[in-house]
């Protein structure tokens, strides 16, 4: 028999020990986090709590995890990375989010080929390569149905 004054230590509700903190998204979700083994951990690293509340006001957390396990394991650090990079972008642009930064780039290359177009000595007459910007579609962010 047991001896039931004495408590059991081992498996049972471990607590974090503040050497070992969990990771923002495993705080979040109230589960345990071991960040060395952790999938989560190296996108939503306990000292950065501010990308974790990126991605749950543009698109919520659970919803997130529940796409990445749709998605499989071995694509889950290319969506983390990539809603991490999109939320964060809505968060630095509400108007434009990833778009805007998408548009700057093209910007950005058409003002290098036709730099590039000059430096290569091509005609006057021919107009320079220059990338004409389509007007881009405004990407709306999801709806915010996690608050509350
Ligand atoms: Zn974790």
């Amino acid at each position: 028999m047991a001896d039931p004054s004495r408590s059991t230590s081992s498996g049972a509700a471990k607590k974090p020990s503040p050497r070992n903190p969990r990771c923002a998204a495993c705080k979040f979700l109230r589960r345990a986090c071991s960040p060395e083994e952790c999938r989560l951990a190296p996108h939503f690293p306990a000292s950065q709590p501010e990308r974790l509340q990126s991605v749950e006001r543009v698109f919520g957390m659970r919803k997130v995890l529940e796409l990445a396990h749709k998605a499989g394991p071995e694509y889950l650090d290319d969506i983390l990375s990539s809603i991490v990079y999109e939320a964060e972008a809505w968060g630095r642009d509400p108007v434009w989010g990833p778009t805007g930064v998408v548009g700057a780039l093209e910007l950005e290359i058409g003002t290098a080929r036709a730099d590039l177009a000059v430096l290569q000595g091509q005609d006057q007459d021919q107009p320079p390569a220059v990338a004409t910007l389509p007007e881009p579609e405004l990407p709306r962010p999801p709806a915010d149905d996690g608050a509350g």
